[in-house]
């Protein structure tokens, strides 16, 4: 419907970027991104007044994002194809009018660069794209496209590993020389943290590190000098364990594991992460250590266990199951507070108290606890038993 709008506007539109490279990889297709040559703006307005859709528009970047009741695909980013001009290394660039080549041209790698006519039914590679999917190579457009814009160096880690490809022999020329030309000084934290991001969700992010490391950038990207094999072993499990995205936080509790606490307060400065997440980095290992040392005792009773664990987060029990692997007789108790005693809650609440004649004061919080500790402790099942005592 899109097309045709376009089409009674006299405007060619065309699918691009991952949508087509995924495409013609045979892998499954995420987002929807799709090119006007003319008024992009202009058809969305129309096919929302036309359908009643409520349409985002974004006049400053000329683009906007139509929303699909569909279950596979949210929306459909629309964009007029342009023409982008860097004044400077790391600037944003200055966004003109430009035809289809200009807007080809003004992106990352020639595999994202292949798109698909909706006028003639055809892919249209004007960069050598297909055949660059085809040898599995990354390549950039350009010799300076890594000091236009640096994030491109972790978009390329990012594509090789997600895609087992290799770096193409001027393009790694052109990494390397960037890099050395200090590149990721010339833009913002933010735009560094968007990319690493993405970076850290993917699913081979242990030979993403690995290639941060080859590339000398691990120091200006974490403030840290290394990763020892035995984070690497950790990562490669937490990969197997997470297929999804929600395993930044893993990632970096593993890698900051051995760092000093100077090198993480940079790092959370330097990315603005909240305090809490700091405070988590900063102080892991050494509550991996004591929790280590105080499993080592004997006796210890359910309701101990469970104090060693409680305050612990989902993602430093998926570190700590891993980093106790090989110590079966640590790591059963892990099991069974996990199993066992992580989910136990007491059934009383303030009203109970309340009509037990208890006046309301800190108290209550005394009395929770200790009912807490008891229903560990002694396996009670029911509120009677909490009431009863
Ligand atoms: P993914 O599969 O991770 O979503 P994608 O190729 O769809 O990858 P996006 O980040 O959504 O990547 O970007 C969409 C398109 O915009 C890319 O295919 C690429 O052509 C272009 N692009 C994105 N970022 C840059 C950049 N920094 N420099 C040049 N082109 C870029």
């Amino acid at each position: 419907r899109l097309n045709s709008i376009a089409k009674e506007k006299g405007y060619f539109s065309y699918f691009i970027g991952g949508l087509v490279r995924d495409w013609v990889l045979k892998k499954p297709i995420k987002d929807i991104d799709m090119v006007i040559q003319g008024d992009a703006l202009e058809i969305a307005k129309i096919y929302g007044e036309k359908y009643n859709i409520s349409v985002q528009y974004f006049p400053r970047f000329q683009t906007a994002k139509i929303p699909l009741d569909d279950r596979i695909f949210n929306n459909i980013d629309l964009i007029s194809t342009r023409k982008e001009i860097y004044e400077f290394p790391g600037a944003l660039p200055k966004i003109i009018e430009g035809n289809l080549k200009d807007d080809l041209y003004r992106r990352d790698f020639s595999i994202n660069t292949l798109c698909y006519s909706l006028n003639s039914f055809k892919i249209i590679d004007l960069f050598q794209g297909e055949k660059d999917i085809k040898n599995k190579l990354i390549r950039v457009l350009y010799s300076k496209s890594f000091m236009d814009d640096p994030t491109r160096i972790l978009r390329a880690i990012r594509f090789k590993n997600r895609f087992e490809f290799k770096y193409e022999a001027y393009t790694k020329e052109y990494m390397i020389e960037a890099i050395n030309k200090k590149a990721f000084a010339t833009i913002s934290s933010d735009r560094i943290k968007k990319e690493l991001i993405l970076c850290l969700q993917e699913e081979k992010v242990k030979e993403i590190l690995m290639d941060f490391i080859e590339f000398n950038i691990i120091e200006t990207l974490f403030f840290i000098k290394d990763i020892s094999e035995n984070q690497f072993i950790w990562l490669e499990k937490v990969c197997k364990i997470i297929k999804n995205k929600n395993k930044v936080l893993v990632i970096l509790l593993i890698v900051f594991f051995n760092a000093n606490q100077e090198s993480i307060e940079k790092f959370c400065d330097f990315y603005q992460i909240n305090k809490d997440y700091k405070k988590l980095l900063i102080s892991n290992k050494e509550v991996f250590l004591k929790i280590k040392n105080e499993l080592k005792k004997n006796n210890l009773t359910p309701f101990e266990i469970y104090r060693l664990f409680s305050s612990l987060k989902e993602e430093q029990i998926i570190f700590l199951n891993i980093y106790l692997q090989e110590k079966f007789f640590i790591k059963k108790f892990l099991e069974y507070y996990v199993n066992e005693l992580r989910d136990v809650h007491i059934f009383i609440t303030g009203k109970d108290l309340i009509s037990l004649g208890i006046p309301p004061g800190p108290i209550y919080d005394v009395i929770f606890k200790r009912v807490l500790k008891n229903k560990i402790n002694l396996g009670w099942k029911t509120k009677e038993k909490e009431i009863e005592y």
